[in-house]
């Protein structure tokens, strides 16, 4: 049954934005292989509420930012069959000033929005350019477009992710393999749990933090047969934050 259904596989999708793209993924027909690193419950949370929708989804946790357990995860699956889409969406934040930033904290961001894009893409759009089809969706964020103070390294590995899309794009648009860039301001989930609003609120057009239902929609649109010549791009959901 599942052979039948394309596939996406969806990183750091346990919770928030990932959660809500695995769920709409799932709704538009994907069978979803739903990575995440650490946080079973919520993950199995999730696939239950994609089974309980009529989808279908298969767990795969790992750290993306560590190459040999990403290969160890996904060759097996990948001999079998190849994603259609790919949503490079894990990640996370350690803010703090530069002059204070610990080495430690600027090579774990790093390592996970760059690393883990690098070590999961590599293996995927080897069997995309083979296939002549795919779609590759890389969440960045306003922070790598704007700057933030006290994200040197989230908006450095933001900025990053943005070239690394750009030349993906031109690398493998003759394989009709599409890469794009959804880049999301200020969404409520736990990553902004802590984030002093008062401060942040006035720098919103709109006046609110967005959901992430708002940011899947456009996901779900690119991985749709409604983009098919739309590639290189980054598309900023952010309640009109100027960047
Ligand atoms: P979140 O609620 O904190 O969820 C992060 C997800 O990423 C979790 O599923 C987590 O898994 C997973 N993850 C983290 N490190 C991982 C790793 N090394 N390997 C595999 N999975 C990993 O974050 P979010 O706010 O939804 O953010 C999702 C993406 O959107 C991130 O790339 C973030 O930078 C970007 N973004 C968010 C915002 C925002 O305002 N929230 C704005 C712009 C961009 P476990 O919990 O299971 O470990």
């Amino acid at each position: 049954m599942t052979e039948q259904k394309k596939v996406a596989l969806v990183t750091g999708a346990s919770k928030g934005i990932g959660a809500v793209i695995a769920r709409e993924l799932a709704a538009d027909g994907f069978h979803i292989w739903l990575n995440y690193r650490s946080d079973h419950e919520s993950a199995r949370q999730v696939a239950d509420q994609i089974a309980a929708a009529g989808g279908s989804c298969e767990l795969l946790p790992f750290d993306v930012a560590d190459a040999g357990a990403t290969e160890a995860a996904l060759e097996p699956l990948l001999a079998e069959q190849v994603p259609f889409a790919l949503v490079n969406n894990a990640g996370f934040a350690r803010d703090g000033i530069m002059a204070m930033m610990s080495q430690e904290d600027w090579e774990k961001v790093l390592a996970v929005h760059l690393n883990g894009f690098f070590n999961v893409t590599r293996l995927v759009v080897a069997r995309m350019l083979k296939k002549r089809q795919g779609r590759i969706i890389n969440i960045v964020s306003t922070s790598g477009e704007s700057g933030v103070a006290g994200q040197v390294n989230y908006s450095a590995a933001k900025a990053g992710l943005i070239g690394a899309t750009r030349s993906l794009a031109a690398e493998v648009g003759r394989r009709n393999i599409l890469v794009n860039a959804v880049s999301p301001g200020f969404i409520t989930t736990d990553m902004t749990s802590e984030l002093p609003m008062e401060k942040i609120l006035p720098m919103i057009p709109l006046g609110r933090f967005g959901e992430a239902e708002e940011v899947s929609g456009i996901v779900g649109f690119l991985c749709s047969d409604r983009a098919t010549y739309i590639t290189g791009q980054v598309f900023a959901v952010n309640g009109g934050v100027h960047i």
